[in-house]
């Protein structure tokens, strides 16, 4: 049995009062022992966010990490400050991240590897785009981003890793993949997985995102294969995140 994730990514958005609005709001709930929460705000509240929470089932991570770990490479954000801040997770390849900033599966990996080093978890994201889907290249697509993520870090690592299947076509569009269609989805992407691990496979966290809100999220996290949701627009809403937190 795997536990819930429900991992909240603000994109470039949020400010110092969503930050103490939604801590308010989600120090005051009891979430249960089997949901991790996940906050991903933007990386200058990152400080402001960890200081803020107090309930032990909360989480803060990172929306995006650059490969090296220090120097000379103005505006990044490296693993170590994300550690240094008491930061547990890291988003890596959101689809936004591959193509508006151009970053392909294998900086991915990288990116992923150096987050695992420095003790961080990874949430790999990937997703085919709406023309990829009507092509019937949803398979090729997810393999080929995931081929470079499995080559690249060993089993032991790949156990601390969480996935996220995105459809780029259901980000942002109020447009849900069905939950039959996500179970399917992810059903394969867990027998990709296993064909490298089988143990992995099994245990490793494969969370569903795209237009996740408080009206469809239950059927979503009620397929086998699906083990909670990255949750965008939903994410930015205080009521409605607290009640995809609270209800599992
Ligand atoms: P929406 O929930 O706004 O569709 O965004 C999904 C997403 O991209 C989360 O990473």
């Amino acid at each position: 049995h795997r536990n819930t994730i429900v991992a909240a990514n603000w994109k470039m958005n949020g400010d110092a009062s969503l930050i103490s609005e939604m801590t308010t709001a989600l120090n005051a709930i009891t979430i249960s022992d089997d949901v991790q929460v996940i906050i991903c705000p933007s990386a200058p509240y990152l400080g402001a966010l960890t200081q803020a929470n107090s309930n032990s089932r909360v989480a803060i991570g990172a929306q995006n990490i650059n490969e090296q770990l220090k120097g000379a490479l103005t505006g990044e954000v490296s693993a170590l400050m994300l550690k240094d801040l008491s930061v547990q997770y890291v988003i890596v390849g959101h689809s936004e991240r591959r193509s508006l900033f151009a970053e392909n599966s294998e900086l991915i990996a990288e990116k992923a590897k150096v987050a695992l080093a420095q003790g961080l978890t990874p949430i790999v994201c990937i997703g085919e785009s709406e023309q990829e889907r009507e092509d019937g290249n949803t398979e090729n697509v997810l393999s080929q981003q995931l081929a470079p993520v499995l080559a690249a870090l060993e089993s032991h690592e790949l156990f601390d890793v969480v996935f996220a299947y995105e459809p780029v076509w259901a980000i942002g569009t109020g447009k849900t993949a069905s939950a039959e269609m996500a179970q399917q989805t992810h059903r394969f992407i867990r027998e990709y997985i296993a064909a490298t691990d089988a143990n992995v496979a099994e245990k490793v966290a494969i969370l569903y995102g795209g237009s996740v809100n408080a009206g469809n999220y239950q059927e979503l996290f009620a397929q086998p294969d699906i083990d909670g949701g990255l949750i965008g627009g939903a994410s930015l809403k205080v009521e409605e995140f607290k009640t995809i937190c609270a209800a599992e």
